[in-house]
Formats: structure tokens, C-alpha cells, sequence
């Protein structure tokens, strides 16, 4: 069985006005759906990166990026837009959720544009615990409150992959932990790819798949051989 996700030498440099910075340098890797594949390293590694090129959302300098069989850096700026809303939830360290809408409106704006469709937005919320802060506006939630809102956004749309920059680097240890048992649950019951991106060393123990990056090379690619349930680690 192929991969969902097969990167092949990925390249990213940044132009500046001296020399250009090298982001990502001859990246390497795939992804599986049902998994959760930590990418870890030090601030300025590249994760984000990483990330942003994944979810279609910046470009490759060079390399091939393989998602579901199609080419994502031949894609158009078109097809990349759709690539973007079918097959991507994202979710971010400050949740970038929209302040003037409900909790609700915000997981529906996502439903809306995604042609899946697969969760109902009043059930995505109650899935995460928030059918009782439905009409709330972000800035009625709490750190935690907002990230959970994100995640059932993210996974409300039923894309294929989910990508999480730093998700829980803003929250609390046990606010925390919820948000990685909402993701872990994502990819056991929903066949999820997950891809998070962390300098949390402590969340090695829940991953299936460990990818160490460094000044934006892969400098380990490892399986867990027993990944442990979020309840079960502790850091
Ligand atoms: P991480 O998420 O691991 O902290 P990033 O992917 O944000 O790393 O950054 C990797 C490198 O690329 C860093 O040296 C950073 O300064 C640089 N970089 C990131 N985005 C840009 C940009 N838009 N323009 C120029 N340099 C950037
Ligand atoms: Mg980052």
C-alpha cells in the first residue's frame, strides 16, 4: 500500500537581501493515514515550514510532494485552493479562529467550503466537549476552549490531513493533553493522517512515526514501536 503522503527531496529557500536562507534541505519522508507522525526539532529547524508546504499553503523551491497520488508542486494556484480546503484541516498555535464569529460559525465556515461534509458542525463541538459554548465568541473561550474549537474546525471538514503547528504550545499541561487526545483520536477512529509539528521531546511517547529535523535536514526517521495513549505520558 502507497503512502498518503511521499515527500521526495523537498527543497525551500528563502530569498533575502544577502544569501538566500535555506529552510528545508533535501527532505525526505512519508506519512500514513491512522497515524501520528511527530515532526521534532529546535526552533528554526523548519517545521512550520514543512508544514506550510504540506498543507499547500507556500511553495517548494524543488522537490517532489506526493499526496494521494497527485503532485502537489505541479499544482496550479487553483487546484492548490481546492487541495487546501478538501484535503487539509490546520490547526495552529493561536488558533486562528475568526473573533467575529460564534463557535459554531467558525466550524461551519469550514463545512461550508469543504465539499466532504462528512461531520455535522453542532456534533464536532460536542465531540470536544464544547456543546455547551456553542454561541460563545472566541474571546468568551479560553486558551484550551479555543484550540478545541480549532481541532473539531480542522476535523469537522473530514479532510484526509490534519497538520498542527505547536498545538498545544499556548495551553496548559492538561489542557494540553486533552487537545493531543482529541488528535490521537482523530487518527485512530478516523484513519486520520496527523502530522504535528513540536519541540516537545515529551510528546515522542504518543507518536507511530518520529521525523527529527534540524536546520532544515531530517536528521532521524523513526517508528515508535509502541506508542503509548495520551493518557499514559507524562512530561
Ligand atoms: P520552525 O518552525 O522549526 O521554528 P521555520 O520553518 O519557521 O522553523 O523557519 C525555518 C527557517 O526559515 C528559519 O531560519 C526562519 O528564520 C526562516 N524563515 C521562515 N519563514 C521565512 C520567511 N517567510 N522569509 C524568510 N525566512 C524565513
Ligand atoms: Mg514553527
Amino acid at each position: 500500500m502507497s503512502s498518503l503522503i511521499t515527500a521526495i527531496g523537498l527543497h525551500k529557500q528563502y530569498p533575502t537581501a544577502g544569501e538566500p536562507i535555506v529552510a528545508l534541505n533535501d527532505v525526505s519522508f512519508s506519512a500514513e493515514r491512522g497515524e501520528i507522525t511527530l515532526v521534532l526539532g529546535p526552533s528554526g529547524a523548519g517545521k512550520t515550514t514543512l508544514l506550510n508546504i504540506l498543507g499547500g499553503m507556500d511553495s517548494l523551491t524543488k522537490g517532489v510532494l506526493v499526496v494521494d497520488g497527485e503532485n502537489v508542486a505541479d499544482f496550479s494556484s487553483r487546484k492548490r485552493r481546492l487541495y487546501r480546503k478538501d484535503k487539509i484541516g490546520f490547526v495552529f498555535q493561536f488558533y486562528n479562529l475568526d473573533p467575529n464569529l460564534t463557535a459554531l460559525e467558525n466550524v461551519e465556515l469550514a463545512t461550508e467550503l469543504s465539499k466532504h461534509r462528512a461531520h455535522n458542525p453542532d456534533e464536532a463541538l460536542e465531540g470536544v466537549g464544547l456543546g455547551e459554548r456553542k454561541t460563545h465568541f472566541p474571546g468568551q473561550l479560553s486558551g484550551g476552549e479555543q484550540q478545541r474549537v480549532s481541532i473539531a474546525r480542522a476535523i469537522a471538514k473530514s479532510p484526509d490531513i490534519i497538520l498542527c503547528d505547536e498545538p498545544t504550545g499556548a495551553l496548559d499541561y492538561a489542557t494540553g493533553k486533552a487537545i493531543l487526545k482529541l488528535l490521537q483520536d482523530a487518527a485512530r477512529s478516523e484513519n486520520k493522517a496527523i502530522v504535528i509539528a513540536t519541540h516537545n521531546n515529551a510528546l515522542k511517547a504518543m507518536a507511530d512515526h518520529l521525523i527529527y529535523i534540524k536546520n532544515g535536514v531530517i536528521v532521524a526517521d523513526e517508528r515508535n514501536p509502541s506508542p503509548q495513549n495520551i493518557e499514559e505520558i507524562e512530561w
